[in-house]
């Protein structure tokens, strides 16, 4: 029998409001982000005006079951409906008193512009009279429905423009009046005008749909409810989510909201702030506002809006600054981070409408951690938690080079300036349109998109381009958020540019560009510049990489260094980096690195000359002119790797044999003229190297002849390796610098292949210690990077002291999709979900992710203190250092750049998986 209990799990509307909340701050996987604070901010009574939440079930269940509402819902909406009318004395439909309400998405993460929003609704020809007589306000009344028109027209009911060039159906009906009662803005329209427009908006509806606009206001909200489940699967939502691998299966939930009006006249505002400033994370009041405005006008980037310092000078509604002021303090105590919320004063009264956790640039995150944790408002794991470890790569994306800027602005190449939406510099030809930016993009160039404003259509161009401009709207317009999200350079609401999309130019200042003429902008301070700039090292390159700056001269530096050494605090997980050089190494280390996970020598064997005496090597038919070509290439070697042991100082060095096809050190069948060139430098003839080019030819390379298989069948290769390392190791041991070796053999799939290589490792070993008269630690381990390997990880283990995933290649064979080229279906794979993310980007956890738990388990079992790691490009992608993380690996490896990304995401695993316990 079901227990009492069962109805309450199933509970599907959760209410806000002073006389009853149902949720918490802590409920955003039920009701999303905004459902979530609303009912946290009306916990810590703050002014919210009274609502309900739909939750991210219901969606879920709408989904699964062909778009159909659970049992029970349409009982539950109608109580939600009377709660909310008993809890603000209005009713639906009562042309009296009526309540209007706004319908919201509000995801588990926010999804900014993604998703639909509907405002005033419950207004029908009847409910806007009332609003009149309630207000004294017909232009309000009259204005507020031909807005409701617009949006549920457009969202709910599809009146939307079909090509990108087109305008919006709505705006034009209103353009065509304007001309027709001769005004030029919107709000010169009267009454009178609205009520025709609001006729003309009923009739554009009528005659796109061929149904008509719905008067009453519960058909109304069943309408608006569906169109915000659909919205979760639009287009654009669907590229957001899968850019931020948010999971389609999450759902959005719906927030009704009873509305308050930011358009009653000039006592009246509404408007979009943060508690810091999110580009550059200063502490300071940021955001705007727009006077008798309602909330999408802020956000739609249609009229520019105020600073919100402004507001205080403002004698209407100046008071109702101060509240905010005072809000603003009470939203980071109780929220613990940075805010972003919005607001509405109707009638010089301060409501609060939304807040969540501010997106920021990579910059704001690294300040804002660092002082909120030292203001103590922020604790140190949520400074962790809240970073996007993939971000950091804005820390180091280049700044403008000093000299070339000052040449431009000498020349007096600056155009405009706008505002400082998305720090950073950015040069490239100018496109007006996404798909221009995506399709030059695609063909290599550098590109900025400029925009008179962008809207969520325009998401791919903005993802393709380097950088963003628009002409129109402020801080949090639609560019600016998605710069600031994506870590664009953007600069937002450049008002004396001017762009004519259909003539293709924009203009400002005299200066006339055409779209793919060069352009470049400076997200860092608003500048714009005609022509192209050059670009310099980001300020953490001249810190750690050049240094060429001193770490005390770097701000920027600072508060990264604050993060990653919190990060380290919280980590259990080793970073290493794979480097096949010294400098690399040094790279590596001043990100943070702890020692090398991967060393491919091959690398080594394509610098100089020493290709020859590798090619002399690999073509080489009898044993002995193959033993003279390595000695050729063992000096080389050894020095390589001294290199590399000083640069590592002590730290472990995991250095792998030689593994790719031999062929890739030759020129290719086709290619006479390096064949030529291999003929002249062996002192052979071209047929004699066509003939061995030939016989060394397989059909499936990456499957053939290579990895372990080369030293096992051309043992004389290991060796020498072996003894280039041991040697370097004693070399540099004598310069009283510590060594930590650790061999690697590439491929192995069978225990016999690892202990031959082993053998002949031991051997050389012992020689060169005798030899040298210098003893030295190291051990000898296996790349696991074919699916037996996983399988008999136990036999492995007996002789292998140290395991390392080679996940590119087990991705490659657990799957048999070559990593060379999956490029002609995976995309379509990733469209048609047959796989979530790129399996060569991010660990295919259900496939290759077993493989890998299968190897550690059995693995461990024989020997249970095995360090095992991973070296594949895996290692520096932060869902799967989670996944390293959780199955228990010692260490993930990763190329020097994405270091402090490992870092980074590494805490955040301790952190979460702590949590999870
Ligand atoms: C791997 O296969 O994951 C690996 C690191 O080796 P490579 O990419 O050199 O084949
Ligand atoms: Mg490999």
């Amino acid at each position: 029998m079901a227990k009492k209990t069962s109805r309450a799990a199933n509970k599907m509307i959760y209410f806000f409001g002073l006389s009853r909340t149902d949720g918490g701050g802590d409920m955003k996987a039920l009701l999303g982000g905004k459902g979530a604070n609303l009912a946290a901010m009306t916990k810590i009574g703050l002014p919210v005006p009274p609502g309900f939440t739909i939750t991210t079930e219901v969606c879920v269940h709408y989904y699964k079951n062909g778009k159909k509402y659970p049992d029970g819902f349409d009982a539950d909406l109608k109580k939600a409906v009377a709660w909310m009318e008993k809890e603000t004395g209005k009713k639906f439909g009562d042309p009296k008193n009526p309540l209007l309400v706004s319908v919201r998405s509000g995801a588990r993460d926010s999804m900014p512009g993604m998703m639909d929003t509907i405002l005033n609704l419950g207004l029908n020809d009847e409910t806007t009279e009332g609003l009149k007589k309630a207000t004294g306000n017909g232009r309000f009344a009259w204005d507020s429905y031909r807005r409701f028109l617009q949006m549920y027209g457009d969202v709910v009911m599809g009146v939307q423009k079909k090509h990108e060039h087109d305008h919006e159906p709505f705006e034009d009906v209103m353009h065509q009046l304007k001309k027709e009662v001769k005004v030029k803005e919107d709000v010169e329209l009267t009454e009178v005008h609205l009520q025709e427009l609001v006729k003309r908006y009923k009739k554009l509806i009528k005659d796109w749909t061929g149904k008509a606009f719905p008067n009453d206001p519960m058909t109304q909200l069943e309408g608006a409810i569906s169109a915000v489940f659909g919205s979760w699967m639009n287009e654009r939502a669907i590229i957001y989510r899968q850019k931020y691998r948010i999971p389609d299966d999450w759902g959005t939930a719906v927030n009704v909201q009873s509305m308050v009006f930011g358009n009653m006249g000039e006592d009246s505002a509404t408007g979009v702030a943060f508690t810091r400033d999110p580009a550059t994370g200063e502490n300071v009041f940021y955001g705007e506002y727009l006077v008798d405005a309602q909330g999408e006008d802020v956000v739609a980037g249609v009229r520019t809006p105020l600073h919100i310092s402004d507001m205080a000078k403002d004698k209407n509604i100046g008071p109702a600054f101060k509240e905010l002021d005072k809000v603003r303090k009470t939203l980071e105590k109780n929220f613990g981070d940075v805010q972003d919320f919005e607001f509405t004063i109707e009638k010089k009264k301060l409501y609060m409408l939304q807040t969540r956790n501010g997106k920021r640039t990579a910059l704001a995150y690294v300040k804002i951690a660092h002082d909120m944790v030292k203001e103590k408002l922020m604790t140190p794991e949520h400074a962790i938690k809240s970073g996007d470890p993939e971000a950091l790569n804005q820390l180091l994306q280049p700044i403008f080079d000093t000299k070339a800027y000052e040449q431009a602005r000498k020349e007096g190449r600056l155009m405009a300036t706008g505002l400082a939406a998305g720090p950073g510099a950015a040069t490239g030809v100018v496109a007006f349109s996404a798909n221009k930016a995506e399709e030059w993009a695609k063909k290599g160039k550098g590109v900025v998109l400029a925009r008179i404003e962008t809207s969520p259509e325009d998401l791919r161009g903005m993802i393709a381009s380097n950088g963003i401009l628009t002409c129109r709207g402020g801080v949090s317009s639609h560019a600016a958020l998605v710069a600031r999200q994506m870590g664009k350079v953007c600069v937002a609401g450049a008002g004396d540019i001017e762009i004519d999309y259909h003539k293709g130019t924009l203009k400002c200042k005299g200066v006339t560009l055409k779209e793919g003429d060069a352009i470049s902008i400076n997200g860092s301070t608003g500048e714009v510049f005609h022509g192209a700039i050059a670009t310099a090292d980001s300020e953490l390159k001249q810190v750690l990489v050049a240094k060429t700056m001193k770490p005390k001269d770097s701000k920027v530096y600072q508060y990264y260094d604050f993060i990653m050494t919190l990060a380290d605090k919280f980590r259990t997980l080793g970073i290493r980096t794979n480097a096949d050089q010294p400098d690399q190494v040094e790279n590596a280390i001043a990100f943070g690195a702890e020692g090398i996970g991967l060393c491919r020598t091959e690398h080594m064997f394509f610098e100089g000359d020493r290709i020859i005496a590798v090619r002399e090597m690999i073509l080489a038919e009898k044993e002995s002119d193959r033993k003279e070509a390595l000695a050729t290439l063992l000096p080389y070697q050894q020095k390589d790797f001294e290199g590399i042991f000083r640069a590592l100082a002590g730290r472990p060095a995991c250095i792998r044999l030689l593994d790719p096809p031999l062929h890739e050190f030759l020129p290719q069948q086709d290619n006479k003229k390096g064949q030529q060139e291999v003929a002249e430098q062996l002192n052979t003839t071209v047929a004699e190297v066509n003939r061995l080019v030939h016989e060394l030819h397989e059909f499936n390379p990456m499957l053939g002849f290579r990895g372990c298989r080369l030293g096992i069948v051309r043992p004389e290769i290991s060796e020498m390796q072996a003894r280039a390392i041991f040697q370097a190791a004693a070399a540099v041991l004598k310069e009283g610098v510590k060594v930590k070796p650790e061999i690697m053999v590439p491929l192995v799939g069978f225990k016999k292949e690892l202990d031959l290589q082993v053998e002949i490792i031991h051997r050389v070993a012992k020689e060169v210690m005798k030899e040298t008269g210098k003893k030295f630690a190291y051990s000898v381990g296996t790349m696991i990077e074919v699916p037996r390997g996983c399988i008999t990880a136990d036999e492995i283990a007996e002789t292998a002291e140290f395991f390392s995933f080679g996940t590119n290649d087990l991705t490659q064979t657990a799957l048999g999709m070559s990593r060379d080229d999956s490029g002609s279906f995976l995309p379509r794979y990733q469209e048609l979900e047959i796989v979530k993310n790129n399996p060569f980007a991010s660990i295919d956890e259900t496939g290759v992710g077993q493989l890998m738990k299968i190897g550690v388990d059995k693995g461990r079992s024989k020997r249970n203190d095995l360090k095992i790691g991973i070296c594949g490009e895996h290692g520096g992608d932060p869902s799967s250092v989670v996944f390293c993380h959780n199955i228990g690996l010692n260490y993930v490896s990763c190329s020097p750049f994405r270091v402090p990304i490992a870092r980074l995401a590494a805490a955040q695993a301790a952190l979460r998986a702590a949590a999870k316990k």
